[in-house]
């Protein structure tokens, strides 16, 4: 793997960190970034990063307890400044092939906008 400071070369989300890929920046602090989605699923979608490169939940363990809380107060003020903090949101966090997760790079979805169906499809 091309790690270089805690960030992968060929890792699309890391060069949306690194301000190498452009993106809609919603928020960010120290140690995480939140952008739109560039395929939104809903009226609003945003994803939450961390700035490390983390491939997946799955690879999650307690060291990352920090980051995981960031993320999640990322989310909330995310849903907050999309307007969508009373009306309801969804987080979701898809990992491997079935769940579809297609960037291994850890994110949170935050969708909210719209009445949502459940189960997921
Ligand atoms: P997942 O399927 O859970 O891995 O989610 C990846 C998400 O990244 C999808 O919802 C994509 O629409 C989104 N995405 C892919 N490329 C970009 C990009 N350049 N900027 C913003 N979002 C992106």
């Amino acid at each position: 793997m091309d790690l270089f400071g805690g960030t992968v070369l060929s890792c699309l989300f890391c060069g949306i960190v690194a301000g190498e890929v452009p993106s809609e920046t919603v928020l960010e602090s120290e140690q995480v970034v939140a952008f739109r989605d560039v395929s939104p699923a809903a009226p609003s979608h945003v994803l939450v990063v961390p700035r490390e490169h983390i491939a997946n939940a799955h690879e999650l363990g307690r060291e990352h307890a920090q980051v995981l809380a960031e993320m999640l107060v990322a989310a909330q003020e995310g849903a907050r400044l999309e307007g969508i903090d009373t009306s309801g949101y969804r987080l979701v966090m898809n990992i491997g092939d079935d769940a579809l997760n297609s960037v291994p790079h850890l994110h949170l979805h935050v969708i909210g906008g719209r009445r949502m169906g459940w189960p997921p499809g």
